[in-house]
């Protein structure tokens, strides 16, 4: 499956705010966007023009895109998937992006990035229900158990990303067993639950793909 391999922080540069695409380094002050490094290809002393609504638009949906790690296809699937299902477009797109198997996997505290769970993933270290899953865009359902397989459980960058677990817990709707190293997925969760993205405006990202 296609995925972005350019450097990480320019993605953060270019919509002017911290996407913690890169686990630690992104608390540091080795973060270019702590040193208010400009965006890329843009004169630091141009004047602001007037930003249209589509530019608006556009970026809010690269913001949301780049933070879950996916390419326009992929993006542009969900939220057609989105879009057929009942309720606010813009919530079940979150719900889409939250039931993501690399997401999960990030949220539970076993990966310091989501780009980091997606190789575990793809490398075959994480269970879905007790079976192998190596699909970063497996849909996680309710009640399901996410876990690292019993073979991986030794890996040194799984023990340090559970770190963060000790700091901060893990979201709502995951319940984690760190000495297990596993968790479940508890619930789909509603969009005010999603804290961490409380300034994305999920609506201009409808709003620019209803055009
Ligand atoms: Fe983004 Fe993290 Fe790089 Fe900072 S360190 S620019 S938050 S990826």
């Amino acid at each position: 499956m296609a995925r972005y391999t350019g450097p990480r922080c320019r993605l953060c540069r270019a919509e002017g705010k911290k996407l913690f695409l890169k686990g630690e380094r992104c608390k540091s002050d080795k973060c270019p966007v702590n040193r208010k490094r400009p965006a890329p290809g843009k004169n630091p002393k141009a004047r602001a023009g007037k930003v249209s609504d589509y530019a608006v638009q556009l970026r809010e949906k690269q913001k949301l895109k780049r933070t879950y790690g996916l390419m326009e296809k992929q993006f542009h699937l969900a939220y057609e998937k989105a879009l057929r299902m009942p309720g606010k477009t813009g919530d079940n797109l979150f719900a889409l992006l939250e039931r993501r198997l690399d997401n999960v996997v990030y949220r539970l505290r076993f990966a310091t990035s989501r780009s980091q769970a997606r190789q575990l993933v793809l490398h075959g270290h994480v269970t879905v229900n007790g079976k192998r899953v190596n699909v970063s865009s497996f849909s996680v359902k309710p009640g399901d158990a996410v876990a690292i397989h019993p073979t991986s459980q030794k890996l040194e960058l799984i023990k340090a990303a559970l770190q963060e677990y000790t700091r901060s817990g893990v979201m709502p709707w995951l319940s984690v067993d760190p000495d297990a190293l596993a968790g479940k997925f508890v619930a789909v969760p509603a969009r005010q639950d999603i804290t961490d993205m409380g300034d994305i405006r999920e609506q201009l990202v409808v709003e620019l793909y209803s055009k």
